[in-house]
């Protein structure tokens, strides 16, 4: 799978659903992961060390769609298996709830090994990677295991522009390794309950057919749980786009 970049969405989109029948590309990888940066800002630890690598991370984020595969970047290429498989994960995962959680522990522990250890272009390679299957986690047909044609709907239905963390504050996730690899699987299911329960709203919708009743301003929303105000990441669903564009 190639990377999904401004016009080139819709083309991947067509060939992920093609390919796979279950679509694995969660759109808005690059915006999740820009949401992420900025929230950690210029000062945080991962961006020091990473240096002008981290801007990479939003075309990391998308490894583990491109495994299998050479890549090309401006002065070399390299294989994307190289950073997906390790001894602890022999194999490529699926990306979905639950097969994903396979992923998470040893990845971590692959990124911060690399990010102690190895130059700042493998460490972001990793730390793409993880970031590709949080983020996948994090789209709601993923933490639903819904498969099948509703799945393209429930994860690209949304509206990569408006995703941003404004307002949060990150946190540290533990002081060891080990405590810092809890504080993450804890985390993880957190997300998947939260991204569950948007997969479980939006169904009706998906199934209908019925895009903007999926934006979070529409009336049947507000008739819902959910407040108006709602803009953040990854809940946030709107007609920002039709429907034929992205199938
Ligand atoms: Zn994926
Ligand atoms: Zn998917």
């Amino acid at each position: 799978m190639k990377r999904a970049q401004g016009s080139k969405l819709l083309r991947v989109g067509l060939g992920c659903i093609a390919l796979s029948g279950a679509a694995r590309a969660w759109g808005p990888h690059p915006e999740i992961t820009q949401a992420a940066l900025d929230a950690l800002g210029p000062e945080a630890a991962l961006v020091q060390r990473l240096g002008d690598e981290s801007r990479s991370l939003r075309d990391y984020c998308w490894m583990p769609d491109w495994r299998r595969s050479l890549h090309r970047e401006q002065a070399a290429w390299f294989y994307t298996d190289d950073y997906l498989l390790l001894p602890a994960l022999p194999e490529h995962s699926d990306h979905m709830c639950p097969a994903v959680k396979r992923t998470y522990a040893p990845c971590f522990r692959r990124a911060l090994q690399a990010l102690r250890t190895e130059n700042g272009k493998n460490a972001s390679r990793w730390v793409g990677t993880l970031l590709h299957f949080t983020e996948d986690t994090g789209a709601p047909p993923h933490a639903g295991e819904i498969k099948g044609e509703l799945h393209g709907k429930l994860e690209n239905w949304v509206d990569a522009k408006a995703i941003h963390l404004a307002g949060y504050k990150p946190r540290v996730l533990g002081t060891t390794d080990d405590e810092a690899l809890a504080g993450y699987l804890q985390r993880m299911d957190g997300l998947i309950a939260f991204s569950r329960l948007r997969c479980e709203r939006a169904m009706p919708f998906a199934v209908s057919g019925d895009r903007a009743a999926a934006e979070p301003d529409h009336p049947g929303e507000r008739a819902g749980s959910r407040p108006r105000r709602r803009r953040s990441a990854p809940d946030t669903w709107r007609a920002g786009e039709k429907q034929s564009s992205r199938k």
